[in-house]
């Protein structure tokens, strides 16, 4: 746990998915179906972290480029170990589809709005997202909460993606607030690299999809399980 005294901040960077928006169910559902279709023998913990982080970066590139990655973002993946390459892009392109099929009935998380509402009132907001920024936006806009940031940052508005800083030193820069005056939020390991490198406070909420040890060991200032919480770590 572990709070942050609101006083001292002037702009807070929230990331999209596993944060704001709850994708968990989703890519749960996804692996599930993967590994009932290929009849695979996994640990689901395991594979949903994988797949989390797999979905994350193949999303960002079009498809030609994911082709030419695939070796390297398939080959570390013990989701897929001991199968052909082929097979493993079968399962990718099986597991996207689903994923995107699934996310399209995906809900905010609880507590989201008022929590925005609130914070919107005292600091400068912020999304930061590996997806694209019209990505973003929709969600946003479906859940009328875009009026609460200022900032929208996706893949397609920075040279490299999470856990690079960039993203939320461009957000500082825009906003001219110093790093000792920002908190980034976020639910995966490369969240709390890209926090830890932009040197701002890391909140890191625990929502499923990383294993919560992984974030431990990471170090964050603050660690939660749900983005409720997060009302209790700014107190408001
Ligand atoms: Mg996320």
């Amino acid at each position: 746990m572990g709070t942050i005294d609101l006083s001292t901040i002037k702009g807070i960077i929230f990331d999209l998915d596993g944060v704001i928006y709850d994708v968990g169910p989703s890519i749960r559902k996804a692996v599930q179906d993967g590994v009932e279709k290929y009849k695979m023998k996994v640990d689901l913990d395991n594979a949903l972290q994988e797949v989390a982080h797999l979905l994350e970066d193949v999303q960002n590139y079009p498809l030609p480029q994911i082709i030419l990655n695939s070796y390297t973002l398939l080959k570390d993946a013990s989701f897929f170990k001991g199968l052909s390459y082929f097979k493993k892009m079968r399962i990718v392109v099986f597991l996207f589809n689903q994923f995107n099929e699934y996310r399209k009935s995906a809900k905010l998380f609880e507590g989201i709005d008022g929590l925005l509402s609130s914070l919107s009132k005292k600091v400068k907001l912020a999304v930061l997202t590996n997806n694209k920024s019209t990505y973003a936006e929709e969600i946003l806009d479906k859940y009328n909460i875009s009026k609460y940031f200022d900032v929208i940052i996706g893949f397609n508005d920075v040279n490299e993606n999470k856990p690079s800083p960039e993203g939320i030193l461009k957000i500082l820069n825009k906003w001219n607030v110093k790093n000792n005056n920002a908190v980034f939020i976020g639910d995966m390991t490369s969240d709390i690299l890209a926090g830890k490198a932009a040197n701002v406070k890391v909140v890191s909420v625990a929502t499923g999809l990383a294993k919560k040890n992984a974030l431990v060991e990471l170090n964050p200032d603050v660690l939660i399980d749900e983005p409720k919480e997060l009302k209790t770590v700014f107190n408001i």
